[in-house]
């Protein structure tokens, strides 16, 4: 497709797309094949069809924005999860009383009798 050029509109025969036959209108980009179909005459693509094309081969830039939105989104409701578990969490270690004391640190008996016999 290196011959295609863009024109502001079809000028030369039949003057419609090639593939829809829409006419020129506001709403559309109009495209020369610089191709001459033998009694058809210019090979024209409008936007429309162009754009259902990239459609077919998945390279409409508008469907890959509105999936990488969905994808984003999916993330981001992982991540109010995430931040709903952290918040629980947080309220869990609230609860503990980290202040009082849990009991003294009772020495083991190998210790024990290590000082013990250190002492007499
Ligand atoms: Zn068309």
């Amino acid at each position: 497709m290196g011959g295609v050029i863009e024109v502001d509109y079809p000028v030369m025969s039949p003057g419609t797309c090639f593939i829809c036959t829409g006419g020129p209108s506001p709403d559309r980009r109009w495209f020369d094949t610089l191709i001459d179909v033998w009694k058809k005459g210019r090979f024209y693509i409008c936007s429309m069809c162009v754009e259902n094309l990239a459609d077919l081969l998945d390279l409409n830039p508008n469907q890959q924005l509105v999936d990488k939105i969905e994808q984003m989104e999916v993330e981001n409701e992982r991540g109010k999860r995430a931040l709903a578990v952290l918040s629980s969490l947080r309220v869990d270690f609230g609860a503990l009383d980290l202040d009082s004391p849990v009991g003294e640190v009772v020495p083991t008996e190998g210790i024990k009798g290590a000082k013990e016999s250190a002492s007499k």
